[in-house]
């Protein structure tokens, strides 16, 4: 074996130890041990740990100390390079099987992997399945299956692999070899489907803490989102690296497009595009600094950029795991990084429509998944306990999100709640959201004249709560199933079953204060925020050996001063001590 030819003399324990500081680790992350000591001994395991957690660590190991090749499937290929090349390093016999290879190649793999040549096989779930593939390893020693990125077995949508429904194979195949699924997240269900789909053999479970303190959660209304995200970007992670998700194609184009012409450098990702774009796209992102990356969450899996410094939400993510393995892009490297999600009122009832055309059944307007994210975004509190208890974590209030910063104010709109309802109940839930809003407002538009809304007794009685109040109301509503939408394009409102607690007072509603992140007005205001965004990107460049402060940076950002002279009298810092080069490159950007 590769790393100790008298292993036969050495505890197990020690073993592990020994070939942890060949891997230049001190010490195991959680859970590592636990899960390379049950592969040791033929157990199956489902390692749940969040990103950055160190699972890639748990089949290396376990593969070094077992006999014959570690069979790893992984959906990227991509990562399975970086695995190689890394492990190659390290002198470790690793190995990717894929279609890049020429028949000689392939001969020579098939060649070391019957010799026993091999510690560790890399392959996609695509060319596993594959018989010949499938065959030819059933005839060589396997010393355990890894499945990467498991949860990929119960997702649908853009990051579905229908391959992944088909890796019962393994088990089918080699009976006696231990098998570990791992990924970042999965709730109860999604850990049965994974159990399940790969016939698991009552395996060990090992789950790590999902709280990821440093990633600041805010949840916004939105108002104008793209104005949003450009306050964002200038006012609170200027020159800083991050992601942007939206739900469609098109999004992603528009906003990357829109954010370049700002002069905000970005780029984009989505499943369309060709592997080359997607890959140059990628390279840029990772290697750039302050880069945005627009995307659809094609993006994502196994995004290996530590220094992630935020990750905006324009839609809603389709799950509540997606939303939480998304923000969990942000600050790998533990150091404070920002998750801010936009939504309002359209995006609930774009969703409910979305399920509806899926052919979701009339009874049951909203699948669990989608159900479970409105209920967390209508939640009261903090939000990352909110999060966490669908992960059956419990939490204290965090100190690190929009609720436990703002000290958010809730209030009880019980009665509010009841006139509307009674107003629907009146219109018949044929009135649109808006003309509800006018009538309760008592504003006679055309609308509310047309259906002689003027005559409803709740005309002009609702003036409590704003138009975003009264929307946020809906919001809240739906989320709890007190009152859902149904005709054709979702634009006809229901009563349901628990509607009529509300109406008999037997149940209160509470809703929290909304919470807006500001938008950015002015174009000539967004010229002036490109240079301060420029600027930033220079000073983390060249941090290490930046005279300037932070401070002293924003006022040469509002000066855009001409002369030495001037950038020493708006910072203070005298003229001889502005060195030559530096300020040359920072005088490039600020004039071109
Ligand atoms: P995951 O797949 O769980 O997201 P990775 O396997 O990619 O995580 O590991 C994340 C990072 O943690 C890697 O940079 C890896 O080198 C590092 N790492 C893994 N195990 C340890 C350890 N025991 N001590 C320190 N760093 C570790
Ligand atoms: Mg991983
Ligand atoms: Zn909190």
């Amino acid at each position: 074996m590769w790393f100790l030819s008298e292993s036969w003399i050495i505890h197990p324990m020690d073993k592990t130890h020994a070939l942890l500081s060949k891997f230049g680790f001190e010490k195991f992350k959680p859970l590592q041990q636990e899960a390379v000591e049950f592969l040791l001994s033929d157990k199956d395991v489902l390692l749940i740990s969040p990103t950055g957690g160190g699972k890639s660590l748990v089949y290396q190991m376990a593969s070094l100390l077992r006999d014959g090749v570690g069979i790893v499937v992984s959906p990227l290929i991509a990562l399975m390079h970086q695995q190689v090349d890394y492990l190659r390093s390290l002198g470790v016999k690793a190995e990717l099987l894929n279609s890049s290879l020429n028949p000689g190649e392939q001969d020579d793999l098939m060649w070391a992997l019957r010799h026993n040549q091999v510690d560790i096989l890399f392959l996609s779930p695509e060319k596993l399945i594959q018989p010949s593939v499938i065959g030819f390893l059933s005839y060589i020693k396997v010393s355990l299956c890894a499945v990467d990125e498991a949860h990929c077995i119960a997702q649908w949508g853009e990051g579905f692999r229908p391959e992944y429904s088909q890796l019962n194979i393994i088990k089918d195949t080699f009976p006696s070899v231990p098998v570990i699924a791992m990924t970042g997240t999965a709730d109860a269900e999604t850990q049965s489907l994974i159990v399940e789909s790969l016939k698991l053999d009552t395996p060990k479970t090992l789950s790590g803490s999902f709280n990821r303190e440093n990633i600041e959660i805010v949840i916004s209304q939105k108002k104008q989102s793209f104005k949003q995200l450009l306050y964002f970007l200038v006012h609170e992670v200027a020159g800083e690296s991050g992601i942007v998700y939206c739900r469609s194609r098109k999004s992603v184009e528009t906003i990357a497009q829109n954010l370049n012409e700002l002069g905000l450098t970005s780029r984009y990702y989505h499943s369309s595009m060709s592997n080359s774009e997607k890959e140059n796209n990628a390279r840029l992102f990772y290697e750039g600094i302050g880069e945005v990356m627009v995307a659809t969450t094609a993006f994502g899996m196994g995004v290996d950029k530590s220094d992630v410094r935020f990750v905006v939400h324009m839609d809603l993510p389709t799950s509540i795991e997606s939303y939480y393995q998304e923000i969990g892009r942000a600050g790998r490297d533990g150091n404070p990084a920002k998750a801010v999600l936009f939504y309002g009122l359209q995006d609930f009832i774009k969703l409910i429509q979305f399920e509806n055309d899926m052919g979701g059944k009339d009874e049951e307007p909203l699948s669990i998944k989608s159900a479970k994210l409105f209920t967390f975004l209508e939640s009261r509190g903090c939000r990352r306990k909110s999060l966490l208890e669908n992960f059956n974590e419990l939490i204290e209030d965090c100190g690190n999100c929009d609720r436990c910063k703002m000290m958010s104010s809730e209030h009880n709109v019980t009665v509010a709640a009841q006139k509307l309802l009674s107003l629907i109940y009146h219109t018949k839930g044929l009135v649109p959201v808006s003309t509800l809003i006018h009538i309760l407002h008592g504003k006679l538009t055309t609308k509310v004249k047309s259906i002689n809304g003027m005559s409803i007794g709740l005309f002009g009685k609702g003036k409590e709560l704003t138009d975003i109040g009264w929307k946020s109301l809906i919001r809240k509503l739906l989320a709890e199933n007190y009152l859902s939408v149904a005709g054709e394009y979702c634009t006809d409102f229901l009563l349901t079953q628990k509607s009529k607690s509300v109406l008999r007072g037997e149940v209160q509603i509470i809703l929290n204060k909304d919470f807006h992140l500001p938008s950015m007005k002015e174009p000539k205001i967004e010229q002036e925020a490109a240079n301060w965004i420029e600027i930033m990107k220079w000073h983390y460049k060249n941090h290490q050996t930046s005279a300037f402060s932070l401070y002293q940076l924003r006022k040469i950002a509002e000066g855009m001063p001409k002369s030495l002279a001037s950038i020493s009298r708006l910072t203070g810092i005298p003229i001889t001590k502005l060195e030559g080069e530096e300020v040359h490159s920072l005088f490039k950007i600020l004039h071109g």
